[in-house]
């Protein structure tokens, strides 16, 4: 019954019926139970829809402040918290700019403060919290926890993520890694609503991909999936921090963009610079974000011919570069893939802005919500 009214709010019994195959009777004992538990909500149907007879339908909610989860999303320069009720409705966020990657004890006394003090300014109960998911910037091993951050996020190499923070605030963890956890708020309030086969690419400091197959995240054996920046792209390429050679991330990142113009003219420019260049239609700029796009786009022609997804959705900072970034890496993919496979495919920017990963580290927590709450 949970899960019936957490996928459709506002049902009606018989729908509720239909949905969940119980007897009208069962549905009406339960439902009762779960009002009276202040776990469900009803309110008058639609008064415009056409009735043949009887009383108005009652249509029934789960009460979106029966429980709360919240988000954090470690990056390597943040920290960002937020507190969602249970439809992922943001009620509380802030973010810390933070040096992270060196400084793991640092950063997570840091996220069990803003856990603290989301609770305090919204006076929400802590037992009403039904857990803490976490993205952070680096892979995650899907059964340990830990972080196989080498080369990434060189303080954090082997640290247990989820017992961490558990032991900080108290509160049960999820963990996932922040590409997967922006393709899961894409699919949950995002571009991909209704979209079962989709690849969510963050282009950031790193490179990484979430994918989506019939409507599951894929993880692969150990969680490791999706690592699409460590793609081999340029035979004789740099030296990628993960030890390889000419890995996708090292030139296409809005870091590698910033090292290329650097060294082409001379003065030091920062990935942070990129936006206000793009903006004053650099010319340079353009050239290098655009060959940028033409090198995901022919890393990302690999995953399409191999996933047929039907929708690919690009965040992460490089993302705010739009059509001078997106059309490069649509003509780089159909250039590339299989032509039947590169049919319909749609590209676009996420919806959901740079707070994909935090909203999705919280939509962790919520997509287990009738099962938490039951
Ligand atoms: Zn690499």
């Amino acid at each position: 019954m949970l899960e019936a009214l957490h996928a459709s709010p506002r049902s009606s019994r018989p729908e509720l019926v239909r949905v969940t195959g119980l007897s009208r009777a069962t549905v009406s004992t339960l439902v009762a139970d779960l009002i009276q538990v202040g776990l469900v909500t009803e309110e008058p149907g639609d008064e415009s829809e056409p009735r043949r007879t009887g009383r108005p339908a009652q249509t029934l909610s789960l009460v979106p402040t029966a429980g709360y989860a919240i988000g954090a999303d470690i990056g390597h320069q943040h920290v960002r918290v937020i507190l969602c009720d249970l439809f992922g409705a943001v009620l509380w966020e802030h973010w810390v700019a933070k040096d992270v990657d060196r400084a793991p004890a640092e950063t997570l006394d840091l996220v069990a403060v803003l856990v603290g003090r989301a609770l305090q300014e919204t006076g929400v109960d802590r037992d009403r919290v039904l857990g803490i998911g976490a993205g952070i910037a680096s892979p995650v091993e899907k059964d340990s926890g830990e972080l196989g951050a080498e080369g990434i996020m060189p303080g954090w190499v082997g640290l247990h993520l989820t017992g961490e923070l558990r032991r900080r605030t108290g509160l049960p963890v999820q963990v996932t890694n922040d590409a997967n956890a922006g393709a899961l708020a894409e699919l949950m309030y995002g571009a991909a609503r209704q979209v079962d086969d989709m690849v969510y690419v963050r282009l950031s400091a790193g490179i990484g991909a979430g994918i989506v197959s019939n409507g599951q995240l894929l993880l692969g054996a150990r969680g490791l999936a999706g690592e699409l920046g460590h793609l081999p792209l340029i035979a004789d390429g740099l030296i990628c921090r993960c030890g390889n050679r000419g890995c996708l991330e090292t030139v296409a990142s809005p870091v590698a963009i910033a090292r290329l113009l650097s060294q082409s003219w001379g003065r030091q420019i920062a990935a942070r610079d990129l936006p206000a260049l793009i903006k004053q239609r650099n010319t340079g700029a353009l050239r290098a974000v655009r060959d940028a796009g033409d090198a995901v786009g022919r890393a990302l022609s690999t995953l399409v011919t191999l996933l047929n997804p039907r929708l690919i959705v690009v965040g992460g900072d490089l993302a705010s570069a739009g059509e001078d970034l997106l059309e490069p890496l649509r003509a780089g993919v159909s250039r590339h893939t299989l032509p039947s496979a590169a049919r319909g495919i749609e590209i676009v920017t996420g919806g959901l802005g740079d707070g994909a990963e935090v909203r999705g580290a919280a939509g962790l927590v919520l997509s287990a919500a009738p099962q938490l709450l039951a």
